[in-house]
């Protein structure tokens, strides 16, 4: 039988991968700005700020240098050294340069390498739910199954319960995984939490993915903990992390992995198999960015918690709608009045008011009853879809 659209049978995998809600979004808004309509987007999230100018000095620095060829599949040996000594110096953990990291096309990439390598047809994989949209068809992929244990919105913060986690460990469960923090909640898990998470994987011999994308961007003096540097947890730890949220290099598709030798390895089989390497010249601009983007990073960082401030000043005068401070990244999650389905709410928000917002549901059933907003974009931006906000739940 042929797909929705006509045209050949598609493979059956597809059932389980949609078109993702949160990209889908972003281009909706895009596209409604491009054809002149007044869209404020609080959808995706992508840093408004430009990129350190000493990464876009060295990638163009390598492209009038001729540097335009295919690489090494690891990624280039001065990225990958950058790399093992930030995660020495900021994260704690030791990694082998040459054997133990591998550059990838964006974090995504980085991802489904590491769900691929370790994720048999049939195993489970633990994440906690609401969950970011790409972790549930990635698992499909592999053919494996996200089991999402729900993080509540309770006593002022989102939480699970241990013994909801310990049930979820059956048999076939393979991988725990973890983003922290916690896009779209914009959870931190603190240090008790992580060292239970460990002593539940070391207990059932899972490999814990961690995915710390938004470690810099963490608010009220919190720090980031990395789960390879707990006791025990580096040799089952896959360690994924990229440019696109700390340095605002969304676009430049540049990802990394660190783990055991016999997972990089593997994971460099899919890269040579697939991408062959990430893009060349946009290696070297992630050295300059690593090696001297620090100061860019904080004032980025510094301007997120400006933002921060004036999204939870602003709700509090936004009557039925519960915000839960994020804690890190530059997401708010609230929770919405009554019972209304989010994409619904999300949909009259984009046509009566014109601000463009993800739908909690997107992120599964624990994200029903939610709306989430990103506060990437300028404060004036910001201000503009706060209004619209306020406004739709006033009434007006
Ligand atoms: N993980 C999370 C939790 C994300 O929100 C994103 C957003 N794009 C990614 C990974 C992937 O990032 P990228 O592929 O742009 O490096
Ligand atoms: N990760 C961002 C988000 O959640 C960008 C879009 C995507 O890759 O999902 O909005």
């Amino acid at each position: 039988m042929a797909g929705e659209l006509g045209g050949p049978r598609l493979a059956a995998r597809m059932a389980d991968v949609r078109e993702s809600g949160t990209v889908e979004l972003m281009d909706r808004a895009r596209q409604l700005r491009a054809r002149g309509q007044d869209v404020v987007s609080l959808a995706g999230g992508e840093p408004d700020f430009d990129t350190p100018a000493g990464a876009v000095e060295e990638a163009v620095r390598a492209l009038r240098e001729g540097f335009t060829h295919y690489v090494s599949s690891r990624g280039i040996p001065e990225l990958r050294r950058a790399i093992a000594g930030k995660l020495q110096r900021e994260n704690g953990v030791a990694y082998d340069a040459d054997t133990e990291i591998v550059v990838t096309v964006g974090a995504k990439m980085a991802l489904l390498s590491a769900i691929l390598v370790l994720v048999e047809p049939g195993e489970e994989v633990i994440s906690f739910g609401p969950a970011w949209v790409s972790y549930q068809p990635m698992v499909a992929l592999a053919g494996g199954r996200l089991v999402a244990v729900p993080l509540r919105a309770e006593g002022g913060r989102f939480a699970f319960d241990e013994a909801e986690v310990q049930r979820a460990v059956t048999p076939r469960t393979k991988v725990l995984l973890v983003n922290n923090p916690h896009n779209p909640t914009g959870k931190v898990f603190s240090r008790d939490e992580l060292a239970f998470l460990a002593g539940l994987a070391r207990e059932h011999d899972l490999v814990v993915i961690a995915d710390e994308i938004y470690e810099h961007i963490v608010y009220d003096g919190r720090r980031h903990v990395s789960m390879a540097s707990l006791d025990g947890m580096r040799e089952r730890t896959v360690t994924v992390n990229g440019f696109s949220k700390a340095y605002a290099m969304t676009g430049w598709r540049l990802g990394y992995l660190a783990a055991p030798a016999a997972v990089a390895s593997a994971a460099l089989a899919i890269t040579q198999q697939t991408t062959t390497c990430a893009t060349s010249f946009a290696q070297k601009g992630a050295v300059a960015a690593l090696t001297t983007g620090g100061g860019a990073v904080a004032a980025m960082v510094a301007e997120f918690a400006r933002r921060r401030q004036f999204l939870l000043e602003r709700f509090r005068a936004i009557p039925g709608v519960e915000l839960i401070p994020p804690e890190g990244t530059f997401y708010a999650f609230p929770r919405l009045p009554g019972d209304t389905p989010s994409t619904e709410v999300a949909r009259r928000l984009l046509e009566e008011k014109q601000v463009a917002v993800v739908p909690g549901s997107v992120f599964g059933e624990a994200g029903e009853g939610f709306l989430r907003l990103s506060f990437s974009c300028s404060l004036g931006e910001l201000c503009r879809g706060l209004d619209r906000l306020e406004a739709f739940f006033r009434g007006g």
